[in-house]
């Protein structure tokens, strides 16, 4: 298993408790890709940004159960959102049934107005009706999408924006609208808990212990510092691994979970190129996410998190609260704060400096917290994720490589590959399953990781029935 983030986890988890002994080599200190946290120079323990999950991420809450993380992440029912006033709305779902549920407080969500809510409940139920597959939509961008939706700027803006950007890391006029409706579909309308968002109480790093004692109690290896410069291979077969230390490692199978240029480095140059393996990698763009983190001297925020609404900053984390022991009745006071802002398709913040990022964020904490303006800033970091996930664009599904490859033993993993889902912490544990199934196949002992989708209920359930009976 070449790479320690989610995805090589997932599957070496997955491929260890089928008996199979699995030897990791990871490059970093840690393990957990994009998803972990680290120390620093000052001995803070900080995310590599905040990673949220929600409630239809079937697969991830599955690995965190094999991963014995499942009683670290903490599931928030009601969503906060604040606008430039400071005003706030929250979301949650009724007793209603799907997918009216979130209806009543939708209605009273105060950020919008009457023509935008009209606007977007048509939009909403258009998706629904159709079982989360309008028609038309191949190629199409979000943006596009929701136009022809007759969506308000106010619509787009203060909802459909503020939700997708930072579920997608893309701007909405270079999203892949297929992508865009699905999240409303999975998350907000298909069944009630798929809206709820899970976010660890612990730092990330803190979540995947579980996963090196799954492994070297099969026999298996977790190396770190184990920096892979190449793959061999003789007669489209997977050979060995070579690491930059000189060591040569043979296997039966190899299941490379790396970034997808990461890749390109390793497999020899003639399969990048034209009509090679890899040939369709290069046109898969990245976009990046910027984390911003606070320490206050006082406490200057009393809910869990916040989304804002017309602001360059998207959510803020109450790392202090959500890192509180579960007894502190959403209530746990410390004498100081610290809060974790997190801004998806940072493209604008990429150029900036440091200082010029934190002042920003400050001016926006202080408009929706006003407890801040009289605060002290303790320190302050930013960490930029220049190439934190791939671009969502319309058509990019045709360069992303199955699990499964044309070379003898060698398999794919990581949430570039072909999955259907987006760059998330599900998408790449969805590909860590699917390249362990890939890979028991080839030894003949085929088994099944992945996870069902969140049952669909209500309405909804008969809707994507219906949808499923026409389209087969
Ligand atoms: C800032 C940020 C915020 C995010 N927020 C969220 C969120 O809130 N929710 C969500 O679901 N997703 C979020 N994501 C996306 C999520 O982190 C990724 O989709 C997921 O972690 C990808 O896992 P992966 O295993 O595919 O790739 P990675 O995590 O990139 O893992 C690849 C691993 O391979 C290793 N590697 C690379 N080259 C070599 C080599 N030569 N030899 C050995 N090892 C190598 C790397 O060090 C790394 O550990 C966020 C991502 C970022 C960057």
């Amino acid at each position: 298993m070449i790479g320690g983030g989610l995805a090589g986890l997932a599957c070496a988890v997955a491929l260890a408790e089928s008996g199979v002994k699995v030897r990791l080599l990871e490059k970093r200190p840690h393990l957990g890709g994009r998803a972990t946290s680290y120390t620093l120079p000052d001995g803070s323990e900080v995310d590599n940004c905040q990673h949220v999950t929600l409630g239809c991420c079937t697969n991830l809450a599955d690995f965190y159960r094999r991963a014995g993380a499942e009683g670290k992440i903490r599931f928030y029912d009601r969503l906060y959102f604040a606008d430039r006033e400071g005003r706030r709305s929250e979301i949650e779902a009724s007793m209603l049934p799907p997918p009216l549920h979130m209806a009543p407080s939708f209605v009273g969500f105060g950020a919008l107005g009457l023509a935008d809510k009209a606007a977007i409940g048509k939009a909403l139920l258009a998706i629904a009706h159709a079982g989360g597959k309008p028609a038309d939509t191949e190629g199409v961008t979000m943006l596009d999408w929701l136009h022809r939706m007759r969506q308000t700027p106010g619509a787009i803006e203060r909802f459909w924006r503020v939700v997708l950007v930072s579920a997608l890391d893309e701007e909405l006029s270079r999203m892949d609208a297929r992508y865009g409706i699905d999240v409303f579909w999975k998350a907000f309308l298909g069944s009630r808990g798929g809206y709820r968002v899970g976010i660890p109480s612990v730092p990330l790093g803190e979540l995947y212990e579980g996963c090196r004692d799954a492994i070297v109690r099969k026999g298996g290896e977790v190396k770190l510092r184990a920096n892979v410069r190449e793959i061999r291979l003789n007669e489209n077969r997977f050979t060995s691994a070579s690491l930059d230390d000189g060591t040569e490692i043979a296997a039966d199978a190899c299941v490379a979970a790396v970034p997808h240029d990461a890749l390109l480095g390793m497999l020899p140059a003639a399969m990048a190129q034209e009509g090679g393996m890899l040939a369709g990698l290069q046109h898969i763009r990245t976009s990046p996410i910027t984390g911003v983190h606070l320490w206050f001297d006082r406490v200057v925020m009393e809910e869990p998190f916040l989304a804002l609404l017309d602001h360059t900053t998207q959510w803020i984390f109450n790392k202090s609260l959500l890192y509180a022991p579960a007894n502190a009745n959403g209530n746990a006071r410390t004498t100081g704060q610290y809060l974790q802002l997190v801004v998806s398709a940072s493209y604008d913040l990429v150029p900036r400096s440091r200082q010029e990022i934190i002042d920003l964020c400050r001016r926006e904490v202080e408009e929706v917290l006003p407890a801040a303006r009289e605060a002290k800033l303790e320190s302050a970091t930013v960490i930029k994720e220049v190439r934190a996930t791939f671009s969502p664009e319309p058509g990019v599904d045709q360069w992303r490589l199955a699990q499964k490859t044309p070379v003898g033993g060698l398999f794919l993993a990581g949430d570039w590959t072909r999955t259907g889902w987006p760059a998330t912490m599900e998408g790449a544990v969805r590909s860590g399953y699917l390249a362990a199934e890939e890979t028991l196949e080839s030894f003949g002992e085929p088994r099944t990781f992945l996870q069902a989708d969140l049952a669909f209920e209500g309405l909804s359930k008969f809707w994507a029935r219906r949808t499923k009976a026409s389209v087969s």
